[in-house]
């Protein structure tokens, strides 16, 4: 079959590899779609892990060979996959922190070499303690949503993790797929959003995402060409302004950033009110400091918190969310790439440009779309 092998520091290799040999325990998936995870392409980047692997976890297929042993599933069903599964009963997982669990830690799905996803190949294996992870994907809904439900399930984990009120004054930092998805759960549980980015197309989905209030650094020039949104719904003047302003001197209650950089990271834990939250969704690079007034965590009472990973107690309300479209995942994915041009992809994923947002690598043929 063929796959796109990692072989080293940005060199990602089209190749003709065997089919991996499920056993009687296991699935055999066809992959139809896989989406870019920024924490593969960071991988891809820096080298952070040894080659030879095939990465790609944001995958959804068909099943074509079920294992002996395996009840649950039959050939032909149409699924989305996960590469981590907790193990539901060690320390690390009865304090509902699953992604520190050992077991979670382990990928268990393969198309070859060290188990990294294998979602850029034409076939995967799904090992025994993931297939608790395998959905269905319903007939009415596409490869491409059942890829998203790993990153959505991302996102609603770190959702979970804020201690909010309906009505609360949240910032999300960074409009791109994953803070497009926080605006739009946010909202949808009530919340009133305020959607910052540089970039105009991605607050145009973050207003029909229902943001309440729209952000840009140069949100005033911007928006005398900007047809698609709503001129008045673009705030001018400072974000701090706008938060005294919307918050009626309050302050934020929560900031999630979803963009790896320092100063956004100061600036929102600045918003906060006290007893506010700041959750950090996009530092995954190991070794980046910041300077922080301790007081404020201590004397301010203003939390400091991350997510990580998914949740695997969520993933029947992530694909009721995804499903039912009530999260439209289908907004996010502006462009698919065949399966030669994974490279490509994951180098578009890297370095956005004006209109890019979710990337995924397709292998649908007009058939199974
Ligand atoms: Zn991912
Ligand atoms: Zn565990």
């Amino acid at each position: 079959m063929r796959a796109v092998v990692y072989r080293g520091a940005n060199d990602l290799r089209l190749e003709e590899v065997p089919v991996p040999r499920s056993n009687a325990n296991e699935l055999l998936v066809k992959v139809a779609v896989c989406g870019v995870c920024p924490t593969d392409i960071k991988k891809i980047q820096y080298a952070t892990v040894p080659p030879p692997r095939i990465f790609g976890h944001e995958t959804a297929g068909t099943i074509v060979t079920v294992g002996a042993k395996v009840k649950k599933f039959t050939v032909g069903e149409r699924v989305a996959l996960h590469h981590h599964v907790p193990c539901l009963n060690c320390h690390a997982c009865r304090h509902r922190a699953f992604a520190q669990c050992p077991q979670y830690k382990r990928t268990g799905i393969t198309a070859g070499f060290e188990p990294a996803g294998g979602g850029y190949a034409q076939y995967v294996r799904v090992l025994p303690f993931v297939l608790p992870g395998v959905v269905r994907i319903p007939a009415r809904n596409s490869f491409l949503e059942g890829a998203m439900l790993e990153p959505v399930n991302t996102v609603l984990k770190a959702v979970e993790r804020l201690s909010l009120l309906r009505g609360d004054t949240v910032l999300v930092a960074g409009q791109g797929p994953i803070g497009l998805m926080f605006t739009r759960l946010l909202a949808l549980r009530g919340m009133k959003v305020i959607a910052t980015d540089l970039l105009r197309s991605r607050l145009e989905l973050a207003q029909e995402f229902a943001a309440k209030w729209l952000w840009g650094p140069n949100g005033n020039q911007s928006k005398t060409h900007n047809p698609g949104v709503h001129s008045s719904r673009i705030e001018t003047g400072s974000l701090a302004n706008v938060v005294e302003r919307v918050t009626r001197g309050r302050g934020l209650d929560a900031a999630i950033v979803a963009v790896p950089l320092d100063t956004v990271v100061r600036e929102a834990q600045g918003l906060l009110r006290g007893g506010g939250q700041l959750l950090l969704f996009s530092h995954t690079r190991r070794g980046e400091n910041t300077c922080l007034d301790l007081a404020t965590v201590c004397v301010d009472e203003k939390d400091l918190l991350g997510s990580y990973s998914a949740d695997f107690s969520l993933q029947n309300d992530v694909a009721r969310l995804v499903f039912s479209r009530r999260l439209d995942v289908r907004r996010l994915i502006t462009h698919e790439f065949p399966l030669e041009q994974t490279a490509a992809a994951v180098k578009l994923a890297a370095h956005p440009s004006q209109n890019s947002l979710k990337i995924v690598v397709s292998q649908m043929d007009e058939n199974t779309k």
